[in-house]
């Protein structure tokens, strides 16, 4: 037996493995050649089930073929699941000797008890066990099990890409029924609030894959599919009229694409001809969907891709008319979504159909998404958890996005919690009436608390609050979701709505911050590897100069009778701001050559979000009109922690002292230069860090309307000498864990 000849045909296999088409027979061909080069009677591959924690006995070269995909162990149950959670090879020479034994009757194993598993591991990822078995007289040697670590750790790669093809390959929808029950799934809020109902879950790809291996009975004629289309493009534009009511600002043709599709005589018109040609209307409707799927399913652009969604979304629509029993398989209204992935669109649309809160299984609290879902009022929680996904649909959930729990088939108990916390919150937003004009500390100190506004549609709650003006206007929503830039004269319709909306109150217009987590579908950015880093926010301004300027003369436009100030994203230089303020300048001189009423005084400020421009603080203050911190975007890109990304959430700190620190010498930078510092982001609105703020001398705020009553109440608790103290305590402590004790 030559083992370095079974090394190296192993290692050929992996080319193998590319091509081929069929997992379970390549895994058989690595079964049978161990076997042979062993000389052993009983070859047989273990794959590791994540999510149910589980082994699988996947392909057998001697054990009875009807034990492959039934004989499943837990992560250290018998010798093999023993020698995957111990990650040691595990050696008997009669196996069933070893207390950890188990017999499994339908493997045929008891002949076999000279016995070795081996961990297949990669990285640090379980991935699998090797086994081998002989009859107890030919027992292992040292170096047949030195060699068989070695087949294992080249396994290790190929055989984690075929678990991958294999979870893929099995429907999930036919997985269900064997899910462990989930009872509890924690994670983070990204938009506080409360939603009972069922389960729905968003996984088109699944839905339409669903659709595909049905079997359509029931003969539908073209007369049907027309009618389905005609419904269809009914519901379309109904659901086009509401969003447009309700968000004139941002949901301009958010409908659209699948209007036009809907039209589209070679889309609709191929499902047609195949009607007219025989085939039943589904399998149609299926079938020229899957082309066009199949077509733009590889696409590099994020535009193309977004197409197939916009394919899939009107064949699931179209297809729920046609079949009525399809119909509730996407309904969403009344229900409560679990999603890997959404789009601002997805969300918008979402709330216009009235789901009633979303668990997204990706993502990051202070993502742009959920700071849309918190101005739709959509309660959404992002939980790190895949197997959500295979929860059943029609399940009943409980989403607390007050502490970030998805309660699944709750008790009663937990129901009747909820109605009495459900109503106690409804008390809380009464209170919003009682809210004052104008904020205080204990000892008088006046804070100014700003809105954050992201939707015209938060003007409401922002009057009701009585905000003292607008600190933060994000005026990348109109432009995210739509098919085109909008015009300058399409900007300033909005932004005269939001100044007319709060009249007599200032109003902080961003420039355009676009990039990283907010992608323009219809502008072709060439993918970026590190988006956050890449062609974001001022720089695209700085580098589409025109829209920059058609951006900055809606606002001066719009303005022409209130104040109004102009903050630049993401500056990261003095050149850069100068450059940027300039476009203001000149602006200005346009429009007044023009004779176009405009405001010619705007104070000019900067965000604070890039760790390079700390250092040049008091440079920058000199000649900017306010410092504005983008507390998000700060810790994002001096922690180097992705602020989408719940994986890394725990290193996401917003009280790392080097945070503090860079904000102190930014106030201070400020102070001294008699300019004013604002806070903005979510750490304006988080309760614990406002005696830190105060203490450091920053007296406004911004901050998404709906927090400003909880906020004043708490502002008005703090002392703003011993909140001095605080701040300076603060200061002076290095450790992370300190500063959370001070903070408490
Ligand atoms: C921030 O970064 O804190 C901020 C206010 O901007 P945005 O969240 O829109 O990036
Ligand atoms: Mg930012």
């Amino acid at each position: 037996m030559n083992h370095i000849q079974l090394i190296c045909d192993i290692g050929e296999l992996n080319e193998v493995f590319t091509d081929t088409q069929n997992i379970n027979d390549f895994l058989q061909k690595i079964v049978e050649m161990v076997a042979k080069h062993m000389d052993a009677a009983v070859c047989s591959v273990y794959l590791f089930d994540e999510d149910r924690n589980e082994l699988v006995l996947k392909a057998t070269k001697g054990l009875s073929h009807e034990a492959v995909d039934k004989v499943r162990m837990k992560l250290g149950e018998g010798l093999v699941g023993l020698s995957l959670k111990q990650l040691r090879p595990i050696y008997e020479r009669k196996s069933s000797a070893h207390p950890s034994y188990k017999y499994f009757p339908d493997t045929l194993e008891e002949k076999y008890e000279a016995f070795v598993a081996v961990p297949i591991v990669r990285g640090l990822s379980r991935i699998g066990v090797l086994v081998i078995q002989r009859q107890r007289r030919r027992i292992f040697k040292e170096q047949e099990i030195v060699t068989l670590r070695a087949v294992a750790s080249q396994l290790a790669n190929m055989l984690e890409n075929a678990r991958l093809f294999m979870s893929l390959r099995v429907p999930r929808y036919h997985e269900e029924k064997k899910v462990r029950p989930l009872k509890l799934a924690k994670g983070n809020v990204a938009s506080e609030g409360y939603a009972l109902g069922p389960a729905r879950i968003i996984d088109r790809d699944r839905v339409f894959e669903s659709f595909l291996h049905r079997e359509y009975k029931k003969k539908y004629t073209l007369e049907d599919f027309n009618k389905a289309l005609s419904v269809t493009e009914k519901q379309l534009e109904d659901l086009q009229a509401i969003v447009e009511e309700k968000l004139s600002d941002v949901a301009s043709l958010i409908f659209t694409a699948h209007l036009l599709l809907l039209k589209d005589t070679e889309f609709v018109g191929a499902m047609a001809q195949k009607i007219e040609d025989g085939m039943n209307a589904p399998n149609a409707v299926l079938s020229v969907a899957k082309r066009y799927v199949d077509l733009f399913s590889h696409g590099e652009n994020h535009y193309i891709r977004e197409k197939v969604q916009d394919i899939e979304d009107l064949t699931i629509r179209v297809m729920g008319n046609l079949v009525k029993e399809l119909s509730e398989l996407y309904r969403c209204n009344d229900h409560i979504v679990i999603a890997r992935e959404l789009y601002p669109s997805d969300m918008l649309k979402l709330s216009s159909e009235g789901v009633l809160g979303v668990v997204l299984v990706t993502g990051g609290v202070t993502s742009h998404l959920s700071i849309l879902a918190r101005s739709l009022n959509v309660p959404m929680v992002i939980i790190d958890s895949p197997r959500l996904l295979s929860i059943p649909d029609e399940t009943k959930l409980l989403l607390d996005a007050e502490i970030g729990n998805l309660h699944v088939n709750p008790s009663a108990t937990v129901t009747a919690n909820f109605h009495s916390r459900n109503e106690a919150r409804k008390k809380i937003s009464i209170k919003r009436m009682t809210v004052k004009p104008k904020t205080y500390t204990k000892d008088g100190q006046q804070i100014r608390l700003m809105a954050s506004i992201n939707l015209l549609s938060d003007l409401k709650v922002a009057k009701e609050v009585k905000c003292e003006g607008i600190g933060l206007y994000r005026t990348e929503f109109p432009f995210l979701i739509r098919s085109n830039f909008p015009s300058e004269e399409e900007q300033y319709v909005v932004y005269r709505q939001l100044v007319e909306g709060l009249p007599g109150k200032e109003v902080a217009f961003r420039t355009l911050d676009i990039g990283g987590d907010k992608v323009l579908s219809y502008y072709d950015m060439t993918m970026e590897q590190n988006p956050f880093l890449g062609m974001r926010s001022i720089r695209f301004s700085l580098s589409n100069r025109e829209i920059f300027l058609q951006q900055i003369r809606a606002m001066l436009r719009a303005g022409f009778d209130t104040d109004i100030r102009i903050t630049f994203p993401m500056i990261s230089s003095l050149e850069e701001f100068l450059e940027a303020r300039n476009a203001v300048i000149e602006s200005i001189g346009y429009l007044r050559e023009k004779k176009i009423p405009h405001n010619s005084n705007p104070l000019i400020g900067i965000m604070v979000e890039v760790p390079s421009i700390v250092d040049m603080a008091q440079d920058l203050a000199r000649v900017a009109d306010f410092f504005s911190i983008g507390s998000n975007d700060l810790v994002q890109y001096m922690l180097a922690v992705d602020r989408t990304n719940e994986k890394v959430a725990s290193f996401y700190i917003p009280h790392h002292p080097s945070i503090l620190r860079a904000i102190k010498r930014i106030t201070d930078a400020a102070a001294s230069e008699n300019k004013e510092v604002m806070v903005c982001g979510d750490m304006a609105h988080q309760e614990k860090y406002l005696p830190f703020f105060i203490g450091t001398g920053i007296k406004t705020l911004s901050l998404e309307a709906a927090y400003i009553p909880k906020i004043q109440e708490a502002i008005g608790k703090v002392d703003s000498l011993k909140a001095q103290n605080l701040a300076a305590e603060v200061l002076s402590t290095s450790k992370i864990s300190e500063i959370t004790k001070l903070l408490k």
